[in-house]
């Protein structure tokens, strides 16, 4: 059955249209699922309740269902989501001091394959539908309205590849971003890619103000080929072209994010290879500590060489970030908790 978060505004104008209702009937179901973050179509008092019949006929509300949470010392948790089919997703959330991000899942495992992440170590099973990305978020919102808190920002870089994706993804940016709904500023959300160039320069042509965040983790193709597959159809020549002209048709600044791992991408030449390839762009890296995952054997770069590194980069001409770890004790890594649970199945 569909979500009725699967809608953004304008497609829930067309379904109401489609039901006989005027169009304000859309805001008013904004309003209740996304501001008053009703728990059914019962409550939706001020609708008529042949339409309330019609919706609950139609559309389930919620489309998530909690089956494990760990949190860790520094209060980041983990959420392991049910969907209505039975495939399970995670859901991280953060607390910065800028606020809380909730970072989000975008398909059910994902194809990518890369060789150091544990989201790839179960293949995709299907796409999430916009619903059940907003799903999430609504999950997390409701437990944060007991502390009169919100989530501040919104970060697409769960398990799954947002741009094999797309459309939902779009939709559920959308849905969240509307002043009608959460009201989450474009600019308070990131999407983050492995480098699917035709979505990349469809992304520029949307001419969208989210955040656009790319993952690079490899300074030349012969590197990145080995860790990413992906690179072997989009290679770092047409990867670059095509961010050049998004970044520089959007006026945006553009987030390249590199794991550091220990031995593989590491070294003074990667640091300085790094920075001739980003240098004169606007935009800054992105490093990683690397959350470990056993089943690969990848290791995080030490705390000392990622400073230097960090270092190389910055009296090379290219600003960069060192991010400081999250959730260290709990299975952190995406698609970590998800992977145990499964494991526990069998
Ligand atoms: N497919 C998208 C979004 C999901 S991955 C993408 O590739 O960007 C989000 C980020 O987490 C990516 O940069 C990914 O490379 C990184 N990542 C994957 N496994 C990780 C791990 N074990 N530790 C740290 N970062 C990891």
């Amino acid at each position: 059955m569909r979500t009725i978060y699967d809608l953004p505004l304008s497609k829930m104008e067309e379904m109401l249209k489609a039901h006989g209702q005027k169009p304000y009937r859309a805001k008013q179901l904004y309003n209740w699922l996304y501001r008053k973050r009703a728990a059914s179509f019962e409550e939706m008092s001020d609708l008529p309740a042949s339409l309330i019949e019609a919706l609950s006929l139609e559309y389930l509300l919620i489309p998530v269902k909690l089956l494990d949470k760990q949190v860790a010392r520094d209060r980041t948790a983990k959420y392991l989501f049910e969907l209505e089919d039975g495939a399970t997703i995670e859901t991280v959330l953060m607390h910065f001091n800028f606020g809380k991000s909730v970072c989000v899942s975008s398909q059910v495992g994902c194809n990518m394959g890369c060789a150091f992440c544990a989201s790839g170590l179960l293949k995709k099973q299907r796409d999430l539908t916009a619903g059940e990305i907003v799903g999430q978020i609504m999950y997390i919102q409701k437990e944060l309205d007991a502390e009169g808190e919100r989530v501040d920002n919104i970060v697409v870089m769960g398990t799954g590849e947002p741009f094999d994706n797309y459309e939902n993804v779009m939709d559920f940016c959308a849905v969240v971003n509307s002043d009608h709904g959460l009201s989450i500023g474009a600019r308070h959300i990131t999407i983050s890619t492995c480098g699917i160039v035709p979505r990349i320069y469809e992304f520029a042509q949307g001419h969208y103000q989210y955040n656009l965040a790319v993952s690079l983790h490899a300074p030349n193709d012969e590197l990145r080929r080995s860790l990413m597959p992906v690179d072997r159809a989009y290679p770092l020549d047409e990867l670059m072209k095509a961010l050049k002209t998004y970044s520089e048709d959007n006026h945006r600044r553009l987030t390249f994010e590199y794991i550091l791992l220990k031995g593989v991408n590491d070294s003074d030449e990667d640091a300085k290879q790094l920075a001739d390839l980003i240098r004169g762009m606007n935009a800054y890296v992105n490093l990683i500590p690397y959350n470990e995952v056993d089943e690969n054997g990848f290791k995080t770069t030490d705390e000392r060489r990622a400073l230097h590194f960090y270092d190389v980069i910055m009296k090379n001409g290219v600003k960069a970030t060192l991010r400081s770890r999250h959730g260290d004790d709990i299975d952190a890594a995406c698609g970590q908790l998800r992977a145990r649970h499964e494991r526990n199945k069998e």
